[in-house]
């Protein structure tokens, strides 16, 4: 079995061939920091954390690269609004979006390029494509000279008799029908020197376009590994056209080589029936939800359970569902843990449930092959989290049957496990409960320790203080057993 992605520069779904594996390097853009990212961004960065994490439990090793738009149009303009030098505006908002990153449970990428600290790289980049001729001075910046890099357009198969060469566009965003030679670096003007947002360089003083900057930094980041091809680069589906384009034949232009092997893009959130946007004032930040106490595992639920390719309307109802699927989820959790753990793992024949057949080796080989099968299907998060619900049902008709062997149930709780590491999506209350769980089985050691030695007021100390977290004990002839008190739970502080 073989990982397939959709590449959309082909048009196709392909067996997933890095270009020197184990190692995978992986490029997404990044949020331009000049206001908070909303959930619409969020839903593009989860799709990209569960493609991280479905590399990294497939065994790859993965680069994952993330910039920071700090630098652009849209960041000067709020700056100037706000009266405050660039650096000043954006800072808050890079720490928020860390915040929200680490709300939501997204992996941390390895490397967060801010476009500001690789001026020199652009810089590097701009000059080539002079040298090459594929750049031109312009009135107010460098321009890229579209008519004379043929393959322009191979991405967003825009038509190329529709390209307007020799006229220009100097705003970081416009639309198909507007292809012509756009800007790599724009002359500095007032307010950009007033907003700190102006470096000098040979073909004068300025500032990088938006899409300079992605392949300037994705470049100087892979030059570790002395390549200049990216394995993955992925990002929203309006990021096709101009940004990815125009990224293609900038980097393209300067290595002669394929820039990225894999371009994955994911669909858009819509509330209402549109696209999250400041312009329909339809705006939902992670903030919010934080406040409306969304667990966050609803909301990456939510976010699997539809296919990364296709549009996910949000609603509160969508939400609630996804909640009570990540409770469903967490009991069940819950259940395994306290028939593992029943026997204390120390009991002998008497306490110890019957080991009778189940069908839960079974379901453990149907969880693991289903949901691999899903996932190596360009990522088809919904039929792996069906996968997942159809392995909870399978459990818990053996466990209604009665006890099992503690083993038996390690056996399913290992799997669960397993696959909750690729989509992450068990209540935060669990998480508690895990900590907890493995809090108390340490104390509970060291009250044994305490007993064989015969330090009984050592023993009795540790059991008030795991009775103050809600645990209780039973010594039996089979070892200590534990259970939460009744009313302590889902007391874990949060
Ligand atoms: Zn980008």
């Amino acid at each position: 079995m073989t990982l397939n992605l959709y590449n959309t520069l082909t048009r196709r779904v392909e067996p997933f061939l890095p270009l020197a594996p184990p190692r995978v390097t992986l490029y997404t853009c990044g949020p331009t920091v000049y206001n908070y990212a909303h959930i619409g961004n969020f839903r593009t960065f989860l799709f990209e954390d569960l493609l991280r994490r479905y590399l990294e439990a497939q065994g790859f090793d993965v680069l994952h690269i993330m910039n920071l738009t700090d630098v652009d149009d849209r960041t000067i303009k709020a700056a100037a609004a706000a009266g405050v030098p660039l650096a000043q505006h954006t800072e808050p908002f890079v720490r928020a979006f860390f915040e929200d990153r680490d709300y939501l449970r997204i992996r941390p990428a390895q490397v967060y390029p801010r476009a500001t600290q690789y001026i020199a790289p652009m810089v590097e980049l701009v000059l080539g494509l002079l040298e090459r001729g594929l750049a031109y001075r312009g009135e107010d910046g460098v321009y890229f000279a579209i008519g004379k890099f043929p393959t322009y357009g191979c991405l967003s198969q825009v038509e190329r008799r529709e390209l307007k060469t020799g006229a220009r566009v100097a705003s970081d965003e416009y639309g198909k029908e507007d292809a012509r030679d756009f800007a790599l670096w724009k002359f500095a003007d007032q307010t950009d020197e007033k907003a700190g947002a102006a470096w000098d360089a040979p073909f004068g003083r300025g500032r990088p376009g938006w899409h300079l900057e992605c392949s300037a930094m994705s470049l100087q980041e892979i030059r570790r590994f002395g390549v200049r091809t990216l394995d993955i680069h992925a990002g929203a589906v309006d990021l096709i056209f101009p940004h990815h384009e125009n990224e293609i034949a900038q980097s393209e232009g300067v290595t002669g080589q394929p820039f990225a092997r894999y371009w994955l893009h994911g669909e858009f959130l819509l509330i209402q029936g549109t696209k999250m946007s400041k312009r329909f004032g339809n705006i939902l930040t992670v903030r919010d939800l934080k406040e409306e106490g969304v667990d966050p595992a609803a909301f990456r639920m939510l976010a699997f359970s539809t296919h990364y390719r296709q549009q996910l309307s949000y609603t509160d109802d969508g939400l609630e569902a996804a909640a009570e699927g990540v409770r469903r989820l967490g009991e069940f959790r819950g259940r395994l843990v306290e028939a593992v753990g029943r026997t204390g793992g120390r009991a002998d024949g008497d306490h110890r449930p019957p080991d009778r057949p189940s069908g839960i080796p079974r379901a453990v080989a149907e969880l693991e092959t289903a949901f691999r099968t899903a996932m190596d299907d360009d990522l088809n998060a919904p039929q792996a989290l069906g996968a997942v619900f159809t392995f909870v049902r399978a459990v818990n008709r053996e466990l209604d049957r009665g006890p099992l062997a503690p083993a038996q149930v390690g056996v399913a709780l290992e799997a669960f496990d397993r696959v909750m590491v690729v989509v992450d999506v068990l209540p935060t209350a669990a998480d508690v409960d895990a900590e907890l769980r493995a809090w108390a089985e340490v104390r509970i050691r060291e009250r044994e320790a305490a007993r064989k030695a015969r330090d009984f007021a050592r023993a009795d100390a540790i059991r008030a203080e795991l009775l103050a977290r809600g645990v209780e004990l039973e010594d039996t002839p089979g070892g200590t057993r534990w259970r939460r008190k009744r009313g302590m739970e889902g007391d874990g502080g949060r």
